[in-house]
């Protein structure tokens, strides 16, 4: 047993935990959780605890669904909803096959070997999300409108704004669990908050965003209302994105960072750029796997619509933020359509995959948008070389088949079970008659 997996024995008894929920993250992004006695934890980090993965989203065929979860001790915390007496305590598990090899259809697994080609070039690759997700009164009943829990905007400061006591109790629950909250403000809709990650290498990043959405959810409960991370809940207001800063590090330097450069931004910045908007359109399916992503995407609300990039851009796909000359290490690159509801680690695998491409392909870089693309008319976009991003699921469905970065970077399991599924969601998506076509068409058709 490593020094790791002590620890944890160890602080499982001086707490008296009684619970150890393992977790793992299906192929759509959601967490999954088995509850283990901790006498079987020993077992467990030596081989594995056995799970049936037949039913879990995205896993296996039924014919060979033993699968073992091994949790991995530094991702080890207690639960702070939980009490503190006779707790539970949960860890993040990588999942393997029986015969000892990682299953190849786990996302963590996704993620890591990504991670492994980044640092076979020299690279760590880090990510910091600006979360935002919309709080809702409790009890919808399908077919009203949902209702937020204020009529709040941007920064608004309000007194005993239940939106700010809700963001101070998520905040104090994620920092108790190890996760640093960096900034927090009212968004721009009615009940919109937004809560910002502190950067961190992108395997905790997105553990992170695993706890985040879980701890998100529990302090809503508590408060009595309704947590969302749905892309787009009104079509009047502004979706819910996950704006992500990604930078590389080579040891302690910023790889991104070049000093006396346009937006001090290196080389290998910019082709990290050129290759997230070349893989832009194939990449889109996973950063916005719903039918209801793309409502967000295509409708401003400073969600982006289109392949470009710029560095005071709202609607651009990638900005690069500016800051003081002194401050080189924080040079990032802002990827602004992933959105709340994608799944974290195939998310940041496939958009690392595409901005190593282009660091290996030597991409060149487009020329920036400074115009807010959404002011141009279609044909001057198109005579400025700006390609849009798919306008719907189907559409980005059918640019990922045909792409080889995606099928390399997901492994052929998860690549054939998302386009599966995804084409699965799209066809029961198109089956609806909607209130929208009864009432412009039954009147006068
Ligand atoms: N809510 C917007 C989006 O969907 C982002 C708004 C902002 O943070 N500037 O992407
Ligand atoms: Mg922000
Ligand atoms: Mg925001
Ligand atoms: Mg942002």
């Amino acid at each position: 047993m490593d020094r790791q997996q002590e620890f944890v024995l160890r602080t499982i008894e001086e707490r008296d935990i009684r619970f150890v929920r393992l977790w793992f993250t299906d192929v759509l992004g959601t967490l999954k959780s088995v509850a283990i006695a901790p006498a079987e934890l020993e077992g467990a980090f030596a081989e594995g605890i056995g799970f049936d993965g037949s039913s879990i989203e995205g896993f296996v065929r039924v014919y060979e669904s033993d699968m073992l979860a091994q949790p991995d001790p530094g991702t080890f915390q207690v639960l702070p909803w939980r009490g503190d007496t006779g707790g539970t305590a949960r860890m993040f598990c990588d999942i393997s096959t029986p015969d000892g090899s990682r299953s190849m259809a786990d996302p963590r697994n996704v993620l890591q070997r990504a991670l492994a080609k980044a640092a076979d070039m020299g690279f760590t690759f880090y990510t910091h999300p600006e979360i935002e997700f919309y709080l809702l009164k409790p009890g919808w009943v399908p077919g009203t409108a949902p209702e937020p829990i204020d009529t709040s905007g941007y920064f608004d400061h309000t007194p005993h704004g239940s939106s700010a006591d809700f963001r101070r109790a998520a905040i104090t629950m994620l920092e108790t669990m190890g996760i640093s909250v960096e900034f927090s403000h009212h968004e721009a809709g009615p009940g919109q908050n937004e809560i910002d990650l502190r950067y961190a290498d992108a395997l905790s990043t997105a553990d992170n965003v695993m706890t985040f959405r879980t701890v998100v959810k529990e302090v809503a409960l508590e408060q009595g209302i309704y947590a969302s991370f749905m892309p787009k809940v009104f079509a009047q207001h502004p979706g819910s994105g996950m704006h992500t800063h990604m930078s590389l590090f080579e040891g302690d330097t910023n790889a991104f960072h070049e000093p006396g450069a346009p937006y001090q931004l290196s080389k290998v910045g910019r082709q990290f750029i050129a290759g997230l908007l070349h893989h832009g359109a194939e990449t889109a399916a996973v950063t916005n796997q719903w039918v209801n992503s793309y409502k967000r995407l295509w409708g401003g609300g400073e969600a982006p619509a289109h392949l470009t990039w710029g560095h005071n851009n709202r609607s651009a796909l990638v900005r690069v933020p500016m800051y003081k000359p002194d401050k080189g290490q924080s040079t990032r690159v802002e990827v602004r359509s992933i959105d709340t509801a994608c799944n974290p680690y195939l998310t940041y695998a496939v958009l690392l995959a595409a901005g190593l491409k282009g660091i290996e392909e030597g991409y060149e870089l487009p020329q920036e948008t400074e115009d807010d693309v959404w002011s141009l008319t279609d044909s001057e976009r198109r005579a400025m070389g700006i390609r849009p991003l798919p306008a719907s699921l189907s559409e980005a469905i059918e640019i990922m088949e045909d792409s080889e970065l995606v099928a390399e970077t997901l492994g052929e399991h998860v690549f054939d079970f998302f386009l599966r599924n995804k084409r699965a969601e799209w066809l029961d998506y198109r089956n609806q008659v909607t209130a929208f076509e009864l009432e412009r068409y039954l009147p006068s058709l």
